[in-house]
């Protein structure tokens, strides 16, 4: 705490995994001497720059742009850009340290970073976002490489801004390396990229589901958000016979107590990508728009949180609990409250924390960088018998270190496999 005040996500972010890891660090004198957690606390750098722009009406506007860069132990920085008003470093570090787990959940060769800048693409036309996207590339292509840093998307960024960024990185470096995963198809994009976070989520919740013998099919879930990973995980939800009853953007929760048709979710996804909110969708007469309403009142077996940090805070776990919920998976990164999350493990359900339940995304961007360094472009049932076994590979992983008595704790499995492998890395390396 006294290393990083007004950090309180960080420090969250942290004291979860170290709860966790503790009896691995006494359990082995080695990580201890060799200051594993101390190192893995401290970026390897951050770096914080102005972005200067000229919004339509030929203003200058000027936002803060970063990129923490936390360890390349394990490969290259790897992790998203997020573009939003709540953008700050301790957002960007405590996102940037949950990777450095996620990252080495999936098995491949990937560091952990995190970037992005306080910049609100909400109301800014298409032109605006282009040149917001083009001067953040000024500053931040001095950083980039494909053995040094390899950002994705996250909020507020998907194939068109990454589109943008990556035009603005040849135009200024004269170079065509892979230095950004989650490009459009056809400037070497992947196959399954942008489907991958919400489709790995629901496939890590499937094998949650095997393990106690049960499945997808009828039970009613509960998604927050309504962007990338969200409509993923909701069509794949939808497919595997599941209900999805509710969905929500930052203007409230819209609601269908039958569940959305794959004709509903096409009109949501349509919606979506124009930045309109869930308020004006009418599809369906039957759904229901609550403003200013979170999903989790809404009564459910399982509940995917997949909008962002801090959203479901203890009174809204207690509401899903009342209303019957059982199973809780994250989308997003640690959506779930400190408490919240206490109150899930205390009450024995089934809770996978982000870190496990949503390494799918970056898995693909893995297989992304494989793709671009063979030159060459895999298929799409290719990628999705990929990432089943991949979401498969890290459940198993959570199974193995987080066995408690009769039960599985999820966070602490997942907490422990990443940390081994990242540790056992800084260890071979020395002190660095
Ligand atoms: P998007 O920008 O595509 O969607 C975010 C959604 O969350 C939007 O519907 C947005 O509402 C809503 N939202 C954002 N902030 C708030 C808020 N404060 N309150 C309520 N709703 C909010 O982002 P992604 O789907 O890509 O990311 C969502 C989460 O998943 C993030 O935590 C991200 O870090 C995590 N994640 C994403 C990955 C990816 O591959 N994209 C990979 C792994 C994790 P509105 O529509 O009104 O803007």
């Amino acid at each position: 705490e006294q290393r990083n005040p007004n950090a309180p996500e960080f420090q969250q972010a942290v004291m979860e995994v170290a709860r966790c890891i503790w009896p691995e660090l006494e359990a082995h004198p080695r990580y201890h001497s060799f200051r594993v957690l101390e190192r893995l606390t401290e970026p390897d750098r951050t770096i914080s720059f102005r972005v200067c722009w000229e919004d339509d009406n030929g203003e200058v506007r000027v936002n803060r742009g970063y990129r923490v860069q936390l360890s390349n132990a394990l490969g290259p920085y790897k992790g998203g850009l997020r573009f939003h008003p709540s953008v700050n470093e301790s957002v960007l570090k405590f996102l940037a340290f949950e990777q450095t787990f996620k990252n080495a959940l999936t098995g491949l060769p990937m560091g952990s970073g995190k970037g992005g800048a306080d910049f609100d693409p909400h109301g800014k036309s298409d032109r605006e976002i282009m040149r917001f996207c083009q001067a953040y590339m000024l500053e931040l292509h001095r950083h980039l490489g494909a053995d040094v840093d390899i950002p994705a998307g996250d909020i507020n960024v998907g194939p068109k801004e990454i589109g943008y960024l990556k035009g603005a990185f040849q135009r200024i470096k004269n170079n065509t390396g892979s230095v950004l995963t989650g490009k459009p198809p056809s400037s070497g994009g992947s196959e399954l990229r942008l489907e991958a976070t919400g489709y790995g989520l629901v496939l890590f919740v499937v094998n949650m589901l095997e393990r106690i013998d049960d499945h997808l099919q009828d039970k009613k879930v509960v998604i927050s958000g309504a962007g990338n990973v969200a409509l993923h995980a909701a069509d794949k939800v939808r497919t595997l016979g599941g209900k999805v009853v509710a969905l929500s953007d930052s203007h409230g929760t819209l609601t269908c107590e039958a569940g959305f048709t794959a004709d509903d979710l096409d009109a949501i996804h349509e919606l979506k990508s124009g930045r309109h909110s869930l308020e004006s969708f009418m599809n369906n007469d039957q759904a229901k728009w609550h403003k200013n309403e979170q999903p989790w009142s809404v009564p459910c077996d399982i509940a995917l949180p997949c909008a962002t940090q801090n959203e479901l805070d203890e009174s809204s776990a207690n509401k899903l609990l009342d209303n019957g919920c059982w199973l809780v998976a994250e989308g997003a990164n640690m959506p779930c409250t400190d408490k919240a999350q206490r109150l899930f493990q205390d009450k024995g359900i089934l809770y996978a924390p982000g870190k496990a339940s949503n390494a799918g995304g970056v898995a693909i961007s893995g297989l992304e960088i494989t793709q671009n360094r063979m030159g060459m472009s895999y298929q799409r049932d290719h990628l999705e018998q990929r990432l089943e076994e991949i979401m498969r590979r890290i459940h198993q992983q959570c199974v193995e270190f987080g066995q408690e008595h009769e039960h599985i704790d999820y966070v602490k499995g997942a907490n422990i496999a990443g940390f081994k492998r990242v540790a056992e890395t800084l260890v071979s390396f020395g002190i660095t």
